[in-house]
């Protein structure tokens, strides 16, 4: 016992609380929306400089060429100069290369280091020689196409510079690599994105949870105080979770079912202890005549000794009904099933019963297929039926009949018990099987009762599985019945 609430506490230990999964559900939820959002911002960022350096670039190669021809025809001849001046102005690099690469201006030694920094122009020329004949480019026109190396190349044939039938070729780069302070600038501004997603999920998780779980708390504390027998709680479900407010009606109908529990205990409590306390004060006025007055008369002393035996026969089937119940239904004797007849079983039950047809006037009517055999516990529905025929005497009306049939319906036994009482009410018909359930005249009838027995015939039934039922009709009695498998004998 002890160990088991220590597994069970350990278990409850080890489960989070319903605020710390949401919160964590939110945030990696959250997060990984910042992610992707910062992923792809890093992309859109990227391509968008992108476009824009390509856009430039074509502007200012453009410019620039335009600019070296008019120089040419004003007659200029420092092309390094002017080259120089306008890699400064449009922010590019600019270079005019012979066809094998050759840097033909500006001159090697007025290059800046960060514009000779790894120029390899012996392979650039070669793939812009490539991009001008892919594109058909015929003299002046300009290609444009991203480097392998990161860069963007503004590139044009230029038909009047170098020696005669030379070809030369103006190149102008400009890199692709975004600046660090852009990306800077988009990462920072994810981090503080983040942040705020971070606050903004606890204070979600926090009120979602709040809201869950305020109803369950205040539950757990009612149902702590129904635990130690207080039927006067209600639990309230919620306006915006349905299951919340299934638990409740659930744990309404439970409190429900328990307050009704309770109150038939207490009343079979009340009930068996009259029962207990009728015979036992017979007992002791029947012993304490014997005693004092009939000792010496034995004829008086015979039928004084006899009311005590009786008593005390009733004292001992009120104690073993009780036994009975509480040993069926806790489950511990098993069914000890076997085929037999229950046509001769049902005449042996009645056959208690003659006695009320020999000294009080009851009949009987019998109706009982012979030869019908069932497959069940015989001790369990002997008890079923000597409870069942026992009501309908005790229940019956003024004429004392009482109707027993048996009889083969299909692949079935139809065992069915009619009085001609007063019947029972609709509202009671659900009722009178449960324990403890007994109508309130139950006092003076020629068969023992303890408001038990009904409900051992359910217990017993329920645990064979076979149908069972009461049809009644106030004023003209009721009939129960039970169908039992029919086995071939
Ligand atoms: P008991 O008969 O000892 O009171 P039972 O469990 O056998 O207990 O029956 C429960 C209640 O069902 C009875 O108190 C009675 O109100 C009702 N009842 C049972 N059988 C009949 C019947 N044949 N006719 C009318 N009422 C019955």
């Amino acid at each position: 016992m002890g160990k088991l609430r220590k597994r069970k506490n350990a278990r409850r230990r080890k489960s989070t609380s319903i605020y710390f999964m949401l919160w964590t559900t939110f945030l990696l939820f959250a997060l990984a929306i910042v992610l992707l959002f910062s992923f792809s911002q890093n992309r859109v960022v990227r391509q968008t400089y992108k476009e824009t350096i390509a856009r430039e670039l074509a502007k200012s190669g453009k410019e620039i060429q335009s600019e070296l021809v008019l120089f040419e025809q004003a007659g200029g001849r420092d092309y390094g100069g002017f080259l120089i001046s306008r890699t400064q102005k449009y922010d590019v690099r600019a270079f005019i290369l012979k066809a094998d690469g050759t840097l033909l201006f500006p001159n090697l030694d007025d290059l800046t280091p960060a514009l000779s920094k790894d120029v390899d122009f012996a392979e650039k020329i070669v793939r812009l020689k490539e991009s001008l004949r892919k594109a058909d480019a015929e003299t002046g026109t300009a290609v444009l196409y991203e480097d392998r190396s990161g860069e963007y190349v503004y590139g044009a044939r230029l038909p009047s510079f170098g020696e005669e039938g030379e070809e030369t070729y103006l190149y102008i780069s400009r890199s692709l690599k975004i600046s660090e302070s852009i990306l800077s600038g988009v990462r920072s501004r994810t981090v503080l994105l983040a942040v705020f997603v971070m606050i903004l999920s606890f204070a979600v998780a926090g009120s979602i949870s709040g809201m869950l779980v305020k109803p369950i708390a205040e539950m757990t504390e009612k149902a702590g105080a129904l635990a130690r027998g207080d039927f006067s709680v209600d639990f309230r479900g919620t306006d915006y979770g349905s299951e919340v407010t299934a638990l409740a009606d659930t744990l309404n109908y439970a409190r429900d079912e328990l307050s009704k529990t309770d109150r038939m205990q207490k009343e079979l409590i009340a009930n068996v202890s009259h029962d207990f306390k009728t015979p036992l004060t017979m007992i002791k006025a029947y012993a304490s005549m014997i005693k004092e007055i009939s000792g010496g008369n034995p004829e008086k002393r015979e039928k004084h000794a006899q009311v005590i035996i009786d008593e005390a026969d009733r004292l001992a089937s009120l104690v073993n009904d009780v036994l009975d119940l509480s040993k069926i239904s806790s489950g511990l004797d098993v069914l000890k099933l076997e085929d037999y007849d229950l046509s001769a079983y049902t005449l042996e039950v009645l056959e208690k019963f003659g006695y009320l047809a020999d000294t009080q006037g009851y009949h009987f009517q019998t109706d009982i297929e012979s030869e019908l055999f069932t497959r069940a516990d015989p001790a369990k529905i002997g008890q079923v039926l000597y409870n069942l025929i026992g009501n309908a005497v005790n229940y019956t009306g003024e004429d004392k009949t009482v109707r027993v049939a048996l009889k083969k319906e299909g692949e079935k036994i139809l065992f069915s018990v009619s009085d001609s009482g007063k019947g029972i009410k609709k509202e009671e018909l659900a009722s009178i099987w449960e324990r403890y359930y007994r109508s309130a005249d139950a006092h003076k009838r020629p068969v023992k009762g303890t408001g038990l027995g009904l409900s051992i015939v359910k217990t017993i039934l329920e645990r064979h599985r076979f149908r069972f039922g009461v049809e009644s009709e106030v004023g003209e009695g009721s009939t129960f019945y039970v169908l039992f498998p029919l086995v071939g004998n």
